[in-house]
Parts: structure tokens; C-alpha cells; sequence
């Protein structure tokens, strides 16, 4: 039986607040608590639906305030699966999202060409103090041909959802790169 493992670099990116630290917590802690050792950085799961592949998470939660910020190119570069956060209760985080976008381009080297994201809009459960609305996220998220996906690091909501779609992402670029 093929026992190979799958490696993702995820970078979590947006400005400071919208959740990236909360978001990476509840993933591990209600998620993975069997497998989670709290001394180790390395996460691993295994998963039926995935063929027993064992799935290495390696999370870097980004304390960049913005993407002028020292380590942002460092932080980039150890990336292989970007996840693009805003918060729906704050327009200006969800308006640097593009700045994000432009700075990762900028640093990969790739202008026309694409890379694997994910856009995130968080704090979903606090609808009274919505300034983002979810068809503004999807057309965002159709700008930046990537998929689009409302979480709350709150309730726990889609949470999951997010890393599984790391999961794809990195099966596809995967595929991709056999093809060259
Ligand atoms: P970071 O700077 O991006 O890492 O943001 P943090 O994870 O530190 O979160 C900033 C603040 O927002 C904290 O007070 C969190 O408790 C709160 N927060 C994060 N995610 C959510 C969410 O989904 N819903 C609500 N209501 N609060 C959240
Ligand atoms: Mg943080």
C-alpha cells in the first residue's frame, strides 16, 4: 500500500486582528486534538476519504501587520498554499487583500501566472457588524480565481473547511507540477 506523505506549507495572510492566530488555535485544538502534540510543531493526520495518506500540516500564522512588514518576503517563500484573510466587520483588511495579492506576486517572480490560494472572509458569526458582504468576498475571490470561503474561528464554522481546501490545492499543484 502507498504510504507517502503530504507535506503543506500553509501561510495564513491579512492584517493583524481578522483572525489568522484564533483560526489556526481552533483548527488544532478541536480539530486534531487527538493527533496534536502542543510540544511539536508538526501536525499530522491521517485520513480514510485521502487513501491513508498521512497529511502534514505545517501552519505559518504570519504576525505581519502588513505586507510592508520585514519578515513578508520570508514569510512568502516558506509558503506553498496561500490562505488570504479578511474580516466581513472590517472593510479595510478586506480592502488590502488585492495589496496582498500584488506583494506574493511580486515576490514569487510570477506576474501573469497564478498561484494556490484561498480567500477567507472571517468573524462570520458577528453579523451586526458586517461591512463586507458575502457577494463582495465571492466577486474578490472571482477577481482572483480562487475559491471563496466565510468562516468564524468563534463558532468553529468552516473552519475545517479551509484546510481541506489546502489539501486540494496541494494535490493540484502536485499534479501540476508532475505534468512539467
Ligand atoms: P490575528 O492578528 O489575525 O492573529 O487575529 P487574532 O486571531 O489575534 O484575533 C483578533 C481578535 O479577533 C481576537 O480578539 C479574537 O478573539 C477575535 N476573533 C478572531 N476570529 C473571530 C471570529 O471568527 N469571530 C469573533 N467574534 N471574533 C474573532
Ligand atoms: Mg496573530
Amino acid at each position: 500500500m502507498e504510504n507517502k506523505e503530504i507535506e503543506i506549507k500553509i501561510g495564513l495572510f491579512g492584517v493583524g486582528g481578522v483572525g489568522k492566530s484564533t483560526i489556526t488555535t481552533r483548527f488544532l485544538k478541536n480539530i486534531f486534538i487527538e493527533d496534536y502534540d502542543p510540544t511539536i510543531d508538526d501536525i499530522y493526520i491521517k485520513k480514510n476519504d485521502l487513501n491513508n495518506k498521512k497529511i502534514k500540516f505545517n501552519i505559518l500564522d504570519t504576525a505581519s501587520q502588513d505586507s510592508s512588514y520585514d519578515p513578508f518576503p520570508n514569510y512568502v517563500r516558506q509558503t506553498n498554499i496561500f490562505v488570504l484573510i479578511y474580516s466581513i466587520t472590517d472593510k479595510h483588511s478586506f480592502e488590502v487583500i488585492k495589496n496582498f495579492d500584488k506583494e506574493i506576486k511580486y515576490i514569487l517572480d510570477i506576474e501573469d501566472k497564478d498561484y494556490p490560494k484561498v480567500l477567507i472572509g472571517n468573524k462570520s458569526d458577528l453579523t451586526m457588524k458586517r461591512e463586507i458582504s458575502i457577494e463582495k468576498g465571492k466577486e474578490l475571490a472571482k477577481e482572483l480565481n480562487c475559491k471563496f470561503i466565510e468562516t468564524s474561528a468563534k463558532t468553529g464554522e468552516n473552519i475545517n473547511q479551509i484546510f481541506y481546501e489546502t489539501i486540494l490545492l496541494e494535490i493540484e499543484l502536485k499534479n501540476q507540477n508532475q505534468k512539467k
